[in-house]
């Protein structure tokens, strides 16, 4: 299986690299053929191009061809999911669920066209009509990261194109082969060539030429934060683009003493291993009272244990393997910093070729780096707390604010967590990961720049309102 770029229509071919199966490492999943700044300064010109086309179309066309992109996408899903939980580690029955999230997302949006798209004012002048119109950004280029190869892309593709917009996609590069199923099913389902177009390069390379290209007016990037950092200051010297950034997240669960143990652990289990841990809203500190606090961590470290960590097509599987050696290495290294820091090693710690043991760190204080450092692996550390208020104070002692939970049975405590969480997400009783792809998604601090993903709140990216006086 080969992919290629998509540029203006046409299949570009390029570098041959090997997309490789991290629960087999010798195995090939799919070839690629690697883009240079060239064929990425390419895909904007082409996009730049079909962009004006596209947003002429009418409403029922850009319905019936996003309708079609999603019926295909749920058509061919278990395909899908095998492809992607082969290239990127995700177990079987999650990638079923996010390939059909990804089908939704393209309906959704077709749909979220017939919502009213723009405001009509009252005019405090006499004969003169006030309204709010929207008209779309033009060119966006969407950079994504690895951890969900159809749904990230799926939720910023489907309203930027909704909206009017012509898309250049730069997947990461460890996921090349579930972003060129996707273009193929896109430029199959009847745009016009140039309106979608796929660039599968490095980011230091096809992604640094998107950021700088004249011709892009926006982008939206999901990724770590030192990413985002460098995509912010590159929009902003180059062409001062629009920018959208979600990026990585230290998110806490609260437990308080009167939480139902058994939902505490359940929602820490699949918080803080689920996915691997690879999850940017995953949980990652445990900020658990003192009165639940070694009963919590007696269950939850039973329970860690006894997880199955094994190969993604196994049905037995309930943790795959870590993406990356590197993000092996990585995770492995945060083990051992957390040891030197002085937190103790409750649970996993190892690893057997790329499959990492769930990983539990007890007694760690929320100033160790393996509190404040996002691992993005199956590592979670405990934190001990008196009270509500110290539990509210360290779950918001973080540079970042993606999302935050709690399980408790009392309504006074789960109404304030919700009130004073300083997290574009709040959770109560349930894990911080899990999300409706019709509500908005996003965070705070170093989690996030710029307007919420999802549902009715993505067109504030995809659109530029404008404001007209009519007289008479
Ligand atoms: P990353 O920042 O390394 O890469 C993200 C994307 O940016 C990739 O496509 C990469 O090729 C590209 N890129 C890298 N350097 C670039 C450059 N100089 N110019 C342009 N593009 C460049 O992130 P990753 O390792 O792929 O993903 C993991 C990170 O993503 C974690 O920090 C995680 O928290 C975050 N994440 C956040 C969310 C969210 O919605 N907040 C969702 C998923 C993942």
């Amino acid at each position: 299986m080969l992919h290629r770029n998509l540029v203006g229509g046409e299949w570009v071919d390029g570098e041959r690299r090997a997309n490789v199966n991290p629960a087999r490492p010798g195995e090939v999943v799919s070839e690629y053929a690697e883009a240079g700044p060239d064929t990425a300064r390419a895909a904007v010109e082409a996009a730049r191009s079909a962009q004006p086309g596209w947003a002429r179309t009418s409403v029922a066309e850009r319905m019936a061809i996003l309708d079609r992109i999603g019926a295909t996408i749920l058509g061919r899903a278990e395909e899908l999911a095998v492809l992607l939980a082969r290239e990127e580690g995700k177990l079987l029955a999650e990638a079923r669920g996010e390939v059909a999230r990804a089908g939704q997302t393209f309906r959704y949006y077709a749909h979220q066209l017939l919502q009213p798209q723009g405001e009509v004012y009252a005019s405090t002048r006499d004969n003169v009509h006030a309204e709010v119109r929207r008209r779309p950004l033009g060119v966006v280029a969407v950079v994504t990261p690895w951890n969900y190869p159809l749904a990230i892309p799926a939720w910023k593709v489907a309203p930027a194109l909704a909206y009017g917009n012509a898309v250049v996609l730069k997947p990461a590069e460890l996921v090349p082969a579930s972003a060129g199923e996707l273009a193929g099913i896109i430029a199959g389902a009847g745009l016009p060539p140039g309106v979608f177009n796929l660039v599968l390069g490095a980011g230091r390379v096809a992604g640094e030429a998107l950021l700088t290209a004249p011709g892009v007016d926006g982008v939206s990037f999901t990724g770590g934060t030192t990413t985002g950092a460098h995509v912010a200051r590159q929009c902003l010297a180059h062409g001062n683009k629009r920018f959208q950034l979600e990026m990585g997240g230290k998110n806490p669960l609260v437990v308080l003493d009167d939480a139902d143990l058994e939902v505490a652990v359940r929602c820490a289990l699949d918080g803080s291993f689920f996915s691997t841990g690879q999850r940017c809203t995953a949980s990652s500190r445990l900020i658990v009272q003192a009165g639940i606090h070694d009963r919590f961590v007696a269950a939850l470290v039973g329970a860690a244990d006894t997880l199955r960590v094994g190969d993604p097509l196994d049905p037995q599987s309930q943790v795959g393997p870590v993406v990356s050696p590197q993000q092996l290495a990585q995770n492995l290294g945060y083990v051992a910093i957390g040891a030197a820091e002085g937190a103790t090693l409750a649970a996993g710690g190892t690893s057997d070729g790329q499959f990492m043991r769930p990983t539990l760190l007890t007694g760690a204080r929320n100033g160790m780096r393996v509190a404040r450092e996002e691992i993005f692996g199956p590592v979670s550390c405990v934190i001990k707390v008196g009270d509500l208020d110290e539990a509210i104070a360290v779950a918001a002692d973080t540079r970042y604010g993606l999302s935050a939970g709690i399980v408790t049975t009392s309504l006074a405590a789960a109404e304030r967590f919700k009130r004073d969480a300083r997290a574009g997400i709040v959770t109560v009783n349930l894990p911080t990961a899990g999300t409706e792809l019709h509500l908005p998604f996003g965070g705070t601090g170093d989690s996030n720049h710029g307007p919420r993903e999802q549902g009715g709140y993505a067109r504030d990216f995809y659109t530029v309102p404008v404001t007209c006086y009519t007289g008479w």
